[in-house]
């Protein structure tokens, strides 16, 4: 249970400037997330790091000299937008490259993936590792679609210790994917966690029962088994990750860091009691155990739960791990005296959001699409709680809330923008920003990709004809399939879009007139959205646990649909 808090809305800032209040001596605020404070004699690659909230001390409390560069830092579990990173990292280059590690998740993966994209354009070598060592995400022979866990630790340390030992990009990318190669981990939860204002868990474990395999933000376990002994902990976790020795490691004689990490309830003491019989279990199997850690390093709010981290060294994962690292959260050795980054060291990102030249008929049909928009917040609003309980199925129960925190934004974005004389194009450019900063997760991205492609087709200038809400709701739909890589059938929003997008440009080509070809549309939608039930995921936080999601629709198909019919009545108040 989380007891306090301010207003929960405002829990992940507040929680960031205290943390950069009382860690000035390691980080300081940047859009997006934090940097170091210091910078040492000679410039290195720069490590930046990042997720959603809720994790620390993932991300920002693992930032200073010897671990990374930067965070940047989500909201409540959910990715930091693409802007978020792209300032972080931008902020955090010294002029040798950007190394991007985090956990593989979709929403992550989508954003820091165009921010890579972007600082590239901006001339900036940037590079991504995803850290995917959680054992029960996905088969032995799937290795990169298991997501991240506490094993993030792991690859960022060793990528900031080749960092600054003065590595160069490629060398500093090909140690962080070896670390990954090499590690493993396995987490287990009793209880579900409580975010800041929610009247109840994320998710519930039975009491006495135990989950196997369930993820840092409550994703399902894959089994859940009665409570065991501290002693039985130890051997579940030993044996299967004794099944996992990556490849090139052979017992006896292999060395082994052992983390164990509690996930926000579970006490120390309790963690030495398990870790008792770890220690005992990997060294009856020939491991020779290398500077063990217990403690937190990758929580999930409040949530009950341990995971149990083994990384598999060789000399140079070894010395690399055991480097020096002074950062709010973990700290080694002693690291030499370094200067304070002075202002003008830091660049930040331009900010000004250009509102260029306008015909009236594009101001026009600016007026109606935040009109548009706005209507769409306040729908969401009232079915938050109802798509969060859809998502908690079998994904992590955030798409209420980030669908509402996205919409909310952009509607605020599209009505400065009009007021400021913007035509259609800027309007849902500045909407699809916002909504993507502010929503973050898959669908924050996916929305923002949405908008600002549906922008790109109705332009500043021209008037918005029925013909030209269908090329563009097409290059929409288009420009999603790009980005996200769904097809038809995976059980993703897709599902809806698809049907919706083809049955109005039917209809329209058949010269009916936009609302009732639009009205047919969204009934479409809907009913394509309900029939994802009987889909199996495939993609998304929800594919590992897959066969979990049958029955429930897509949460995401269903929001798409809810959406089409509002913007359906704006529409009709047009007519
Ligand atoms: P997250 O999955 O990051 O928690 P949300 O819960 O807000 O993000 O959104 C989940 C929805 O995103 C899913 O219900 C699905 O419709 C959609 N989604 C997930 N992956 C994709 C993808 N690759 N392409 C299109 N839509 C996707
Ligand atoms: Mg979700």
């Amino acid at each position: 249970m989380t007891r306090l808090f301010n207003d929960p809305d405002d829990f992940a800032e507040e929680m960031i400037e205290g943390f950069v209040a009382a860690s000035a001596r390691w980080v300081r605020p940047v859009t997006g997330g934090v940097v170091r404070s210091t910078r040492g004699s000679e410039p290195t690659v720069a490590v930046v790091i990042g997720g959603g909230s809720g994790h620390y001390p993932a991300f920002g409390g693992l930032v200073g000299p010897g671990l990374a560069h930067g965070a940047a830092m989500g909201n409540l579990f959910a990715s930091p937008s693409a802007h978020q990173v792209q300032s972080v990292a931008t902020a955090a280059h010294e002029g040798r490259g950007v190394l991007l590690s985090f956990g593989n998740y979709a929403g992550d993966v989508l954003h820091f993936g165009q921010a890579q994209a972007r600082l590239r354009d901006a001339g900036i070598d940037c590079r991504t590792v995803l850290v995917t060592d959680d054992v029960w995400s996905a088969p032995k022979d799937d290795l990169d679609r298991r997501r991240g866990i506490a094993g993030d630790l792991v690859v960022f340390k060793v990528a900031g210790a080749a960092a600054e030992e003065g590595a160069d990009l490629d060398d500093v990318e090909r140690v962080a994917r070896l670390a990954n190669a090499r590690t493993r981990s396995f987490g287990v939860a009793f209880g579900g966690c409580t975010l800041p204002g929610a009247d109840g868990p994320l998710f519930d474990v039975p009491t006495g029962r135990m989950a196997v395999g369930l993820g840092i933000h409550g994703e399902p376990g894959i089994d859940e088994v009665d409570v065991p002994t501290a002693a039985q902990l130890a051997e579940m976790f030993v044996a299967k990750l004794l099944d996992e020795l990556p490849d090139g490691v052979s017992l006896p004689g292999a060395r082994v860091v052992p983390i164990l990490n509690g996930l926000g309830s579970v006490k120390y003491e309790e963690l030495f009691v398990v870790y008792r019989s770890i220690d005992r279990l990997l060294t009856a199997a020939g491991a020779v155990v290398v500077s063990p850690e217990v403690g937190e390093f990758c929580t999930s709010f409040d949530m009950a739960g341990a995971s149990l981290t083994l990384l598999w060294l060789d000399d140079e994962l070894e010395r690399l791990w055991l480097a020096p690292c002074d950062t709010p959260a973990f700290r080694r050795g002693a690291v030499p005296d370094r200067r304070a980054v002075g202002d003008d060291e830091i660049a930040a990102l331009d900010e000004a959001q250009e509102i260029g030249e306008a015909t009236d008929a594009s101001r026009a049909a600016a007026t109606v699409i935040a009109r548009a928009v706005s209507a769409t917040a306040v729908m969401l609003d009232a079915h938050a709680d109802e798509l969060g309980r859809l998502d908690r199925v079998a994904g992590d129960g955030d798409h209420g809330i980030g669908m509402q925190r996205g919409s909310r934004a952009a509607a605020e974005a599209a009505q400065a923008a009009v007021d400021a004389g913007a035509g259609a194009r800027t309007a849902l450019e500045h909407a699809g920003e916002a909504w993507a900063d502010k929503g973050g997760g898959t669908s924050g991205a996916i929305w923002g990709e949405m908008l600002s492609a549906l922008g790109a087709v109705l332009g500043d200038d021209d008037a918005v004809t029925a013909e030209r809400v269908t090329t563009g709701v097409v290059g929409m739909k288009d420009a999603v399939m790009a980005f996200g890589d769904a097809r038809p059938g995976d059980k993703t929003m897709i599902d809806a879009i698809v049907p919706f997008v083809d049955d109005l440009a039917e209809r329209v080509a058949a010269d009916d007139a936009l609302t009732d070809a639009w009205a047919h549309a969204a009934e479409v939608a809907t009913a394509a959205a309900q029939q994802t039930s009987e889909l199996t995921a495939r993609l998304g936080r929800a594919r590992s646990h897959g066969d979990r999601s049958l029955g429930t629709p897509d949460p995401g198909a269903v929001s798409f649909a809810l959406v089409a019919h509002t913007v359906l009545d704006v529409l009709k108040e047009e007519d």
